[in-house]
């Protein structure tokens, strides 16, 4: 059977709610090898069959001295599951050995040879002796294991500053060796954090503010506006994809999707064209905050950067959330659009992104909108479109997808 060691992230800061966090984090990972996902369904190699996706992944997950261990046979699960896991700093597969001298030796001249075929040529070891009663120290550890390492391999040399490859060895309860530790996405683990309803466009931006937030330990809904027939059921499909994408790192998503073709069309027909943006992302708002009381989120998120596009003016955005008491976190609001983009790439949802299906807010978008919103105003506009019982039934004949 394969092990993992998993390096806790920022948990090691928690003192108090350390143990809440890593019983939440055990607990996640779990769920996780048992999920199918999004990614797994991409991305799965050739030989894994649909039926052995869908099954469940049998692991054992044990916690000893601030260290997680994952036991399982499936190998392409885990590394799906911990590349996903929102909490982690790094892991790193590897196998328990015997705690000895030479079987520590033997295991850093291995993998010495993997980093030679892996076509590295400087490497470092680092070595962590927890029990004391092995009869080197972690000193001692890594001059003569990297001795044997250089003896047994040609073409590798030490380089302590700057290595290609690092070996890893632990001295627990039984003695690891590895030099392939993965780096693990941080943050904090999904459900330490409350819940929070994204507005999910079909953009780039919001997945990415999704993301974010679950990295700081929040639990996802979301929420997706539609003006179908004026948008399509591809643009409908996309948004379901992205959902999925994030879903993945924050144990699914459950996605509302709401038909706003009758307030948009209120909208237009009683409003001045410039403001026809700022009005309905006053009405998504709205409805969004609706939602979220009703399935018991604590707030809302949004994908909004400062200055990106003219309704995400300071003053506009103040228009947008002035009807709302709920927080509207907007963790891009400083972001620029190349490091979105970036993000978005690394958490795999750029490529649906880009697919060139219409959002409902680019349908009656006038040239020329407003730019610097007046609060009163907006609201005096608003409240003349009596937008409420629209939202209400708008609401109420939303559906509902898993992803
Ligand atoms: P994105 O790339 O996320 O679509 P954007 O740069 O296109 O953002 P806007 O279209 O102004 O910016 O949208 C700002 C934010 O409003 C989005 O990030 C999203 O949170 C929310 N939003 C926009 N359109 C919708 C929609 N159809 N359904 C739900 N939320 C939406
Ligand atoms: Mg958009």
């Amino acid at each position: 059977m394969n092990t993992w060691l998993l390096k806790l992230g920022e948990l090691t800061l928690k003192g108090g709610n350390r143990k809440t966090f890593e019983s939440v984090l055990k607990r996640n990972l779990l769920r996780m090898l048992d999920r199918p996902s999004a990614t797994n369904e991409n991305a799965a190699p050739p030989d894994v069959q649909a039926a052995d996706k869908a099954a469940p992944v049998k692991a054992r997950v044990e916690t000893r001295n601030g260290r997680f261990y994952v036991h399982c046979d499936d190998e392409y699960a885990v590394e799906q599951a911990l590349s996903h896991l929102m909490g982690i700093s790094g892991w790193a597969k590897t196998r328990g050995l015997e705690k000895t001298v030479e079987a520590v030796m033997a295991a850093c001249i291995e993998e010495g040879k993997k980093l030679r075929e892996r076509g590295i040529s400087t490497f470092k070891i680092e070595a962590r002796r927890t029990d004391k009663s092995f009869p080197l120290d972690s000193w001692g550890l890594r001059s003569q294991c990297g001795q044997a390492v250089l003896d047994a391999i040609s073409g590798l040399t030490v380089d302590v500053h700057k290595p290609g490859g690092i070996i890893q060895i632990e001295i627990r309860e039984k003695a690891y060796v590895y030099s392939n530790a993965q780096k693990g996405l941080g943050g904090l683990p999904v459900g330490t954090a409350g819940r929070g309803l994204l507005l999910l466009s079909g953009g780039i931006d919001s997945p990415v503010a999704g993301f974010l937030m679950a990295n700081r330990g929040m639990g996802i809904d979301a929420v997706h506006f539609h003006a179908y027939p004026y948008t399509s059921l591809e643009a409908r499909q996309k948004v379901i994809d992205l959902a999925k994408i994030v879903g993945d790192y924050c144990l699914g998503i459950r996605l509302y999707i709401i038909g706003f073709t009758r307030v948009q069309m209120r909208i237009k027909e009683r409003s001045p064209l410039p403001w026809s943006t700022v009005l309905l992302r006053m009405a998504m708002m709205e409805c969004a905050e609706k939602l979220a009381l009703k399935i018991k989120s604590k707030c809302l998120i949004s994908g909004e950067s400062l200055s990106q596009v003219a309704s995400q003016t300071v003053e506009n955005l103040s228009c947008t959330q002035s009807r709302i008491k709920l927080p509207v976190l907007r963790p891009l609001i400083g972001i620029g659009k190349e490091s979105i983009i970036r993000k978005a790439e690394t958490i795999g949802t750029y490529e649906t992104s880009i697919q060139p299906y219409e959002d409902c807010c680019v349908l009656f978008s006038p040239p020329h909108p407003v730019l610097r919103g007046d609060v009163s105003e907006a609201n005096a506009l608003y409240e003349s479109l009596e937008l409420g019982p629209l939202i209400d039934e708008a609401l109420g004949e939303g559906e509902s997808v898993r992803c």
